[in-house]
């Protein structure tokens, strides 16, 4: 064996026979360092790992035979609720049950990330939570300079990210890369929805973001490559990126396990020529959370009402020439790119409620191991944001016990297009910051603490 990872100090100090823990999962196949081990762990009042192959006593002690012990998901891609309301709460409650312990708004974000700590860290969280700069939401309202110096200013306070989408907002490139710039220096990634999603062209946004990453050195995350820049060509991109990778560019990307995008009808990719663009009609889009097709009528009223999000048909982008060809990579991870809006018949994508149980269920069908899907869902996710969650997206002794516990012969999303608001299956057991927040179907309390590049914590 390679060493457990506990010091002989501890064992020596205390020996496990003595010590009471205040939680103990046993029996359970336990991921860690890249392997599925039969391992016990107990978790200490500070809410820290201990694994050990012996018996450990606990004050709760949960039977984790036949599942595997995971560390929590980390989901980069939780785009959440625009408002200031409520609805934040539906949102991470759907993620929860999908096993996410973490949701990172990095897509989208926040105009200004320390104001929604002021609003949102006194209030209760199903899970633990974090954004970016959302680039979007403040270039119309400043000028370049005064932009700039905003985005800077979030940077230093914490913020995770820089965050931006080229194909909803055209941007100068001299402009990204100057953002871009600005989130090397402070060594925080750089989130990407590239500029193209057409199939002449979603090339070229790939070769974009490299050429960010290139001239400033700044670690690229490219969003959901399948649906932006890899939709019609998956295997060229993956090689670009490669190649960058060879040249030693830190370039990721992400795909949530879906074969269908959805997207709001106001949004920039409904513009004229869409059907020609997607080879799509009118009724072959879906209002999500309702059983109703678009016509021609309710797409020219959806247009001028922004808010109503459409699903394309399953299959417009395949899974085998697109999801499995990326996972098949070591550069490619999972990221919901979504979140449940509303407690009924959300108007959202069920990637929202059940993305991380779909993408284990989903390796499985296709015979990827588990040791290699699980760190998609974990320690590269919080590898991007390495400086605000050292100590977690890893099961290892001393680390915060942030865990999944899953049956992987029964892990399924259930949510769909029709009704997204649905718990995922198989989740036996969710673990925040050492302490049971989910289990057999029930949520149990609120301990989701706030993530942010300063490291504090409430
Ligand atoms: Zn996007």
């Amino acid at each position: 064996m390679g060493g457990w990872g506990f010091t002989k100090t501890w064992v020596k100090a205390s020996p496990v026979q003595e010590r009471v823990f205040s939680l103990v999962i046993q029996k359970g196949s336990v991921f860690t360092e890249g392997k599925l081990q039969p391992l016990n762990v107990g978790i200490t009042e500070d809410g820290l790992l201990h694994l050990s192959p012996l018996e450990l006593q606990g004050t709760q002690v949960i039977d984790a035979s036949q599942h595997v012990v995971s560390p929590g998901f980390v989901d980069i891609l939780a785009d959440g609720p625009k408002n200031l309301t409520n609805d934040y709460h539906v949102f991470e409650r759907f993620k929860l049950t999908d096993g996410v312990t973490t949701t990172l708004q990095l897509h989208g974000g926040r105009e200004n990330p320390e104001e929604y700590h002021r609003f949102f860290d006194p209030k209760p969280h199903y899970t633990n939570y974090g954004v970016g700069i959302y680039v979007m939401g403040i270039r119309l309202a400043a000028d370049l300079p005064h932009r700039l110096k905003h985005v800077e200013k979030m940077l230093a306070e914490g913020a995770l990210s820089v965050s931006h989408s080229l194909e909803y907002q055209p941007t100068p490139y001299e402009e990204v890369k100057a953002y871009a710039q600005l989130a090397r220096r402070y060594e925080r990634p750089m989130f990407l929805h590239l500029r193209y999603s057409d199939k002449e062209h979603e090339l070229d946004g790939v070769k974009e973001a490299i050429r960010l990453a290139r001239e400033t050195g700044v670690r690229m995350h490219i969003d959901h490559l399948h649906s932006t820049g890899g939709t019609f060509h998956m295997a060229e991109a993956l090689d670009l990126i490669h190649e960058a990778r060879q040249l030693g560019l830190d370039i990721t990307t992400c795909v949530y396990p879906y074969s269908y995008w959805a997207t709001y009808l106001h949004s920039k990719r409904f513009d004229d020529g869409w059907q020609e663009r997607y080879n799509l009609a009118y009724d072959d889009l879906r209002l999500v959370g309702t059983q109703e097709r678009i016509s021609k009528k309710s797409f020219q009223y959806y247009r001028q009402h922004p808010g109503y999000l459409v699903a394309v048909p399953e299959g417009a982008m395949p899974f085998d020439t697109t999801i499995d060809l990326a996972l098949q990579t070591d550069f490619c991870m999972i990221g919901s790119d979504g979140g449940i809006a509303s407690l009924e018949a959300a108007n959202s994508h069920p990637r929202g409620a059940g993305c991380f149980a779909t993408a284990l269920q989903h390796a499985q069908a296709i015979g990827m191991p588990l040791e290699k899907m699980l760190p998609k869902l974990t320690s590269m996710p919080a590898d991007l944001i390495r400086r605000a969650v050292q100590n977690r997206g890893e099961i290892k002794e001393g680390a915060i016990a942030d865990l999944t516990i899953f049956n992987p012969k029964t892990v399924q999303g259930l949510a769909t297009v029709e009704n997204p608001n649905t718990d995922s299956a198989g989740i036996k057991a969710v673990i925040l910051n050492g302490k049971v927040a989910y289990q057999e179907g029930k949520i149990l309390a609120e301990y989701g603490l706030p993530i942010r590049n300063s490291g504090r914590r409430a």
